[in-house]
């Protein structure tokens, strides 16, 4: 192999998992350790750089990032990297003063369509810039679906207002209640660019018989959420169906309980294990007394003139083909009706662009979605640009900000007449952790401790008021534990072939067998040749140029703990211990010019 390229930017991001998983590529480890210290601030400040939504996504994210956290590779559990986040939003001081102040203005406006999390990452890009940011929305305050969807009690409006709040006091328009019911009619308006966040706001029909006949108490899902957030729903039948399997179906149910709902079921086409819902998002549910039955397919609405009596289903089982493809058949076993006052339908949301005319230059697809450049997020519509759930579909908070950057990024570049497609590398820098012979600035015990549980409110409590907080957050204590369990996968082992002297200290001490010194040769080969077994070609080896004996240093980037013991034993210093910060390019950061492929 030749030896690795460490001053390429996506090599070492490439190891800190976390940070690398992340949509927005939030420096998850940076913003650990400053919560270690008790800096909630400047952890806040971080985040708000990058996921923009530090104490909303601190309680809502879907989390990519845990998944991937290289705690899970040693034991159970990943760090729990999204409630630390909630931590650096609750303890933060003021910090008003940090923002940026409203720029003054370079005459150029640039209208966004819907204000949710989308449009609000653009506006907050853009608006330091100078730009004129006019937010339309059809609803009176700012958040989109994280205002009118996700349940007060997962999500409190005080948290929204304080962050869509810091976005619209940068000099940011925002008119509420104003609908866009023409693309058009905005083009002729002649904003310099568009930027459309308007979400996939249309949620999916089931069409089965008797839909019609008792539609009074059966319910589209998010749309029923949407009047309970406004306030025009507060109450529902005793005995609640709800049906579908992901995160919508789970707040369904679980408003569904607060509202008077006393025997609330989730029931789900597929298997348990199968349902899209997040893996917390299934627990909450059950802890709140709600089964979930599953390999059931809703085949009538039963109803005695006009009134929702039950749901008939089909029981099925799945069947797996020769490609391993899976079918519901029927089980056979005889369709069972489940009595129910009301029906709330979680199956799906769509997009919907009833107010974009087929004639004003942007192009649609097969599937009624706009042709957009996934890299760019600008349509066939030179000026005009599409992000979020508008851009591919219902996604999540964090991919709808991630879109934000790279949108706002677009609209920079083309308003200051550069080429869109020429994305900058980001920003990095590398520096040593060594303080003196034995002592490192950051802190490399490898504590044992498993992860820490958020503290609940009383689940008698909490179900009596919807508006109650269920999560209480982490305490300071908690958080300084859960903080310690982080790896520091951003501070990197790098190794100066020029100084090792081949003593093997370093793979002797190394408590996961990661380094090998060995002959070289194709990476296939040198990954049967490691010391440890390479479980994961995914992750990058870490080749050294020749040795003196001809051999070469390999390290398996996916075993390492991060740990430094490499470094402490090495005599010469040949294993350093240093810290990789990689902040992205977002628009106006000054950054070298050359363009990128990955990240
Ligand atoms: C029930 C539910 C729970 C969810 N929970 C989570 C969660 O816990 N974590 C998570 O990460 N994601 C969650 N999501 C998904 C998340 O809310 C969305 O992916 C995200 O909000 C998309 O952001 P966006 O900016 O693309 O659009 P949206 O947030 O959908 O905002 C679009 C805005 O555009 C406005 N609009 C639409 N058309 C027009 C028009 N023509 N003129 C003016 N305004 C218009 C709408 O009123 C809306 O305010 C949930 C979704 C639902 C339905
Ligand atoms: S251990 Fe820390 S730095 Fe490493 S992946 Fe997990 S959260 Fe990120
Ligand atoms: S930091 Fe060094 S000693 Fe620790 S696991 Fe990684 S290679 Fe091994």
């Amino acid at each position: 192999m030749k030896p690795t390229d460490i001053a390429a930017p996506d090599y070492f991001h490439k190891v800190v998992d976390c940070q690398w998983a992340c949509p927005a590529h939030t420096p998850v480890p940076e913003y650990i350790r400053l919560i270690a210290q008790g800096r909630y601030s400047d952890a806040y400040m971080i985040n708000w750089k990058s996921n923009v939504f530090p104490g909303i996504l601190g309680r809502t994210c879907d989390r990519p990032c845990e998944p991937a956290c290289r705690r899970g590779r040693v034991e159970e559990t990943p760090v729990a990297i999204c409630r630390l986040k909630r931590v650096a939003a609750d303890f933060k001081d003021d910090i008003k003063q940090r923002l940026p102040k409203p720029a003054a203005k370079n005459g150029k406006r640039v209208a966004l369509v819907g204000g949710g999390p989308a449009s609000l990452t653009v506006a907050r890009d853009l608006a330091p810039l100078g730009y004129h940011c006019t937010v339309f929305d059809a609803d009176p305050e700012a958040g989109g679906m994280m205002r009118t969807q996700i349940p007060k009690f997962r999500l409190p409006n005080s948290v929204i207002d304080e962050e869509t709040g810091y976005i619209l006091g940068l000099g940011v328009e925002y008119k509420g209640g104003h609908r866009i019911d023409s693309m058009k009619a905005l083009l002729a308006e002649k904003y310099d660019a568009i930027f459309v966040g308007s979400g996939a706001p249309r949620g999916r029909e089931l069409d089965i018989p008797g839909r019609k006949e008792a539609a009074a108490n059966i319910h589209i899902g998010i749309e029923w959420l949407a009047n309970v957030s406004f306030g025009h729903v507060d109450k529902i039948g005793k005995r609640v169906i709800v049906l579908g399997g992901g995160n919508t179906a789970m707040d369904c149910c679980r408003t569904a309980r607060r509202l008077g709902g006393e025997k609330v079921t989730v029931i789900v086409r597929s298997g348990f294990e199968e349902m899209k819902a997040s893996p917390w998002e299934k627990e909450d549910a059950l802890h709140e007394d709600i089964p979930i039955l599953n390999y059931m397919v809703p085949v009538a609405f039963k109803h005695v003139s006009g009134k929702l009596i039950g749901v008939t289903f089909q029981h099925v089982k799945a069947e797996y083909d020769d490609k391993g493809r899976r079918n519901l058949v029927p089980s056979g076993d005889p369709d069972q009706t489940i009595p129910c006052d009301d029906v709330l339908v979680a199956v799906g949301q769509e997009n919907a662009f009833p107010w974009i005319e087929q004639d004003c230059g942007i192009a649609f697809d097969k599937w009624h979605m706009p042709e957009v450049d996934p890299k760019t997020f600008v349509s066939t519509n030179p000026k005009v640009f599409f992000g979020g759930d508008a851009a591919f579909g219902p996604k999540n908070i964090i991919w709808a900000v991630a879109h934000g950057h790279d949108a706002a990024l677009s609209i920079h570049k083309m308003l200051s007449g550069e080429d869109v497609t020429e994305r900058p590398l980001p920003e990095v820098e590398i520096s040593s952790q060594k303080m003196g012979i034995h002592e490192w600035s950051y802190d490399n015990d490898i504590s044992i401790d498993k992860r820490f549980k958020v503290p609940h409110r009383d689940k008698v409590i909490a179900l009596k008021d919807i508006r109650a907080e269920v999560e209480l957050g982490y305490d300071v204590k908690l958080a300084l534990g859960e903080a310690h369990r982080c790896l520091n996968c951003d501070v990197q082992t790098v190794f100066s072939t020029s100084l090792c002297i081949e003593c093997d200290a370093c793979a002797d001490i190394c408590p996961m067998d990661c380094i090998t010194f060995t002959d070289n040769g194709e990476e296939d080969d040198l990954r049967q040749r490691l010391k440890a077994p390479s479980l994961h070609p995914d992750q990058d080896l870490y080749v050294s140029s020749d040795l003196k004996t001809g051999r070469v240093m390999v390290k398996d980037e996916d075993v390492c703990l991060h740990c430094g013991l490499c470094a402490e034993r090495c005599p010469t210093g040949a294993w350093d211990m240093q810290k990789y910060f990689i902040e992205m390019t977002h628009a106006g950061s000054t950054c070298p010019t050359k363009s990128r492929s990955a990240a």
